[in-house]
């Protein structure tokens, strides 16, 4: 049998159906979540990047940006380098996740005293990055947790912050809200909020409630057990002064849709996902 026919005999008895050609399709490219809100800011790029795209091997397929997790530095260097050239920066930062209520600026100092490690900058520790540098990405590496993208198109400063159920319990959104109006004079009533693909009520399953979240959470509860963490932020970033209309919820869980997203509670050992906010270099 000649390559050909061989050909025809396999495709014969294995036809590509468009489901299939699309999947395979989604899985070699970069694929991101955009925000309207956040697409109509002039100068400003974003986005919370799917597992599509990078290099990875399983469990870490494809887009993984995290070092920590166990996949190899070099496939991670490669994603790391794909969404920057999707979102056409030159720099990435991010700093060590640890669910705590950290907050840093991203300065020309913090710059020089980061370490860099090729392709991103790492900062000291935290769950909160803020700049008003251009051509500077923030970068978050969540599955599930939340990537909550906070932008003041008027005095030109950006912040992405990592909220986890922890982060909500600490009142991390507030804290950075505050910070960006004592550093940079930002008016919460200017700010743009955006909040990530993440775990679900769908999903949010607490079984330990009663010692891990605060009472007031329970005004959230859906279900025995569920909690909404989508409208706790929401309700967090307006009592904060944020304006309900200036605030999107991607509404898309980690758990339901784990054909793009990574999720741990779904998957445990798992990759982490890139979202990127930046004004443009
Ligand atoms: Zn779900």
């Amino acid at each position: 049998m000649d390559t050909m026919l061989a050909l025809r005999y396999i495709t014969g008895f294995f036809p590509l159906s468009h489901t299939y050609m699309n999947r395979t399709q989604d899985e070699r490219q970069v694929i991101r979540h955009e925000f309207q809100l956040l697409k109509q800011v002039p100068g400003l790029v974003h986005g919370v990047f799917t597992r599509h795209g990078g290099v990875s091997r399983p469990p870490y397929a494809a887009l993984n940006v995290a070092f920590n997790n166990g996949d190899s530095f070099e496939a991670v260097c490669e994603n790391l380098s794909r969404v920057k050239d999707a979102l056409r920066i030159s720099q990435l930062v991010a700093g060590i996740q640890v669910h705590g209520d950290t907050v840093h600026l991203v300065d020309d100092e913090a710059l020089r005293s980061a370490k860099n490690r090729y392709p991103v900058v790492l900062t000291p520790p935290g769950d909160a990055l803020v700049t008003n540098l251009k051509g500077t990405g923030l970068l978050i590496k969540i599955a599930d947790c939340q990537a909550v993208f906070l932008v003041d198109p008027v005095r030109e400063v950006i912040a992405n912050v990592h909220c986890g159920w922890r982060g909500s319990v600490n009142g991390l959104l507030l804290k950075v809200v505050r910070l960006l109006n004592t550093r940079y004079g930002c008016r919460p009533e200017d700010l743009l909020a955006a909040v990530g693909p993440s775990l679900g009520p769908c999903c949010a399953e607490f079984r330990n409630y009663r010692r891990e979240l605060p009472p007031s959470f329970l005004a959230f509860q859906t279900k025995p057990e569920y909690f909404d963490f989508w409208a706790i932020s929401r309700g967090q970033l307006i009592n904060a002064g944020l304006l309900s209309e200036h605030i999107e919820v991607a509404e898309r869980c980690t758990v339901c849709e784990s054909r793009h997203f990574f999720s741990y509670r779904g998957e445990g050992t798992t990759g982490r996902m890139a979202a990127v906010l930046s004004w443009k270099g």
